[in-house]
């Protein structure tokens, strides 16, 4: 595989990092992940643009303009032939000569920049999606700005192990009796012809997913309300989906060992998987 290293396409053993990233020693980075369909890249204005956001807020150099990170996502995708996969993005701090909690003088320290493609056959036409996936609810312990997307994930990493040793698919995290959302992705319920979802705050992650996802809802004469909502309500719900970039729309059957309706995926998440997979191929770039 060919990967993006800092200004270069390097074979995947030849690109190497400092061990005194800050990305490697203090998760000082963040990352955006953009789908592949038919070769070309799905929402990539969304995820750009967020990433700015998520640089801006941490006060981190952009080491790329906008033009100049559509190419080499473009580029990436011909190099390494990907009909259907996933580009993964990170940006960290660079790497200061030693290990220092203030942040370094972006005239003295690059950014890294890094780049690489997930090659996935079949990541439209999953079959997960067909069945639905089961989530587990656990407590969110994570930091107060989870509207960045940074590279500590460690918590949803342990929250995926619990969920697995449950024998579930993922995990609902839960702050204050409320569903934040999951471990990576955005958590939705759906009451009769409802589709309910938390708001946007800092408390959760702006998914590019979610924001395509009820526009397509409203347009297709679904309600939505952004709003709170607990994992008692959820059991009680009609049905549940998560969204994110690479599992687009996923209907969710079981929480917490409580079937949803009658334990197969909703009308309402496969249509809305359906309309997203239709609607981004048509607008991908
Ligand atoms: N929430 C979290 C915590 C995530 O990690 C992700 C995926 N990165 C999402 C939501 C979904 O965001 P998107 O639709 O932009 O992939």
């Amino acid at each position: 595989r060919t990967v993006y290293l800092n200004g270069e396409y390097l074979p995947e053993t030849e690109a190497k990092v400092s061990i005194f990233d800050r990305a490697f020693l203090m998760a000082d980075g963040v990352y955006e992940v953009t789908s592949v369909l038919g070769g070309k890249l799905i929402d990539f204005e969304g995820h750009a643009k967020r990433l700015e956001r998520s640089l801006n807020e941490l006060d981190m150099p952009k080491p790329a303009a906008f033009d100049d990170l559509l190419e080499i996502h473009r580029e990436l995708v011909r190099l390494n032939g990907i009909d259907e996969g996933m580009i993964y993005l990170q940006i960290t701090r660079g790497a200061p000569g030693d290990r220092d909690f203030v942040f370094p003088d972006p005239a003295t320290c690059e950014p890294t920049l890094v780049l690489f493609t997930q090659n996935k056959p079949g990541l439209a036409d999953n079959p997960v999606a067909k069945k639905g996936i089961k989530v587990i609810s656990i407590e969110d312990v994570r930091w107060g700005r989870r509207d960045i997307k940074t590279t500590q994930l460690l918590y949803p990493s342990m929250g995926k192990m619990m969920a697995k040793k449950a024998g579930a698919d993922d995990a609902w995290m839960v702050e204050d009796g409320f569903v934040t959302e999951g471990t990576s992705n955005n958590a939705y319920i759906v009451k009769g012809n409802k589709i309910i979802t938390r708001a946007l705050s800092n408390d959760i992650l702006h998914g590019i997913t979610r924001a395509a996802v009820l526009r397509f809802a409203r347009e297709a004469q679904m309600e939505v309300e952004e709003r709170n909502f607990s994992i008692d309500e959820a059991k009680e719900a009609d049905e549940a989906f998560v969204t994110s970039a690479s599992t687009f729309v996923m209907p969710v059957v079981e929480i917490d060992g409580v079937a949803l309706g009658d334990g197969t995926p909703g009308a309402r998440a496969l249509r809305l998987r359906e309309i997203y997979l239709d609607e981004s191929r048509k607008a991908a770039v």
